[in-house]
């Protein structure tokens, strides 16, 4: 149906309370198992690559593959580069032909963190793309960045408020007890700073670190403001678990097609469970003006 950008599904997601499942692809299996489930279900999506995927893919196959896909889609796609790494790679991800930019400079003070989050918002906005911009740190391995879960800092509401008026972020990701990767024990979110940060800004809010949060917790999120639910590590997994089955169960075995499509299938499965959870089947279409988008990109 359409390549279009984050911010034409997001806009409808968060005005209605649910929520966009933002899935992290690795490869046309992964990218083809995602599309697949999420078209059965009608639901719009963000595809999204880390600035190492960007790297192993090649910045021009990511783009072609995944916009290839999205146009013959029957659902809204979205291309996001998730924790863009410095105002060079925004830059080339927006040249490229992403339709969605998260510029991540939550690691440095506060001011310099605005500084750099305002050039890509100057560049990204006359392109008609969406900024996301992190505030606080969000704990555990994204990339080869680690931060300790203990070192993670919430995000504090006033400083949320100053953070999203100065740079005019699209959508804003706080720190408030999630983390990337595997969680050791169960994590306890902070819905009360969610809450207070909802309150302050007037953008969508975006969870990362969604994998292994219960179900619960994520529905409660969407109720503050969420409606970007990044999904990376569950999808890795269960990948990686069904061909380790395969492999064992079947040694000999040497068509790709015979260990990829049983992966492809259960990462369909978790993605029909996270578009349930989200509450975002049937919502492809609905308040989405593509006419908009195809004019721009079409330029
Ligand atoms: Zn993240």
């Amino acid at each position: 149906m359409a390549f279009v950008t984050s911010k034409e599904i997001m806009t409808d997601a968060y005005r209605n309370n649910y929520g966009i499942g933002a899935f992290a692809v690795h490869n046309l299996e992964i990218l083809e198992a995602v599309v697949r489930q999420a078209e059965k279900l009608a639901a719009p999506i963000i595809l999204q690559t880390t600035p190492g995927t960007v790297k192993y893919l090649g910045i021009d196959r990511a783009v072609q593959m995944i916009k290839a896909t999205a146009e013959k889609a029957k659902i809204p796609i979205a291309l996001h580069l998730d924790h863009g790494d410095s105002f060079e790679t925004a830059m080339k991800c927006l040249r490229a032909g992403y339709t969605s930019i998260m510029i991540d400079g939550s690691h440095l003070p506060f001011e310099e963190n605005i500084e750099l989050v305002k050039r890509v918002v100057a560049a990204a906005k006359p392109m008609g793309v969406p900024v996301e911009a992190e505030l606080g740190t969000i704990g555990g391995v994204e990339d080869d960045l680690e931060v300790s879960e203990e070192y993670a800092m919430f995000t504090q509401p006033s400083d949320a408020k100053t953070f999203v008026e100065e740079t005019d972020i699209d959508f804003f990701a706080p720190a408030f007890g999630t983390a990337h990767g595997l969680y050791k024990k169960e994590p306890k979110l902070r819905f009360d700073l969610l809450e207070q940060i909802n309150k302050m800004v007037d953008v969508p809010i975006v969870m990362h670190g969604a994998s292994g949060v219960p179900d619960v917790s994520v529905m409660e999120a969407l109720k503050y403001g969420v409606a970007k639910v990044n999904f990376s590590t569950e999808l890795k997994v269960v990948f990686v678990e069904a061909l380790r089955k395969v492999l064992s169960e079947d040694p000999d075995v040497s068509d790709p097609r015979k260990y990829f499509v049983p992966a492809m299938d259960e990462v369909s499965k978790v993605v029909a469970q996270k578009i349930s959870l989200l509450g975002s089947a049937n919502k492809g279409g609905s308040g989405l003006d593509h006419n908009r988008y195809l004019e721009r990109s079409n330029r």
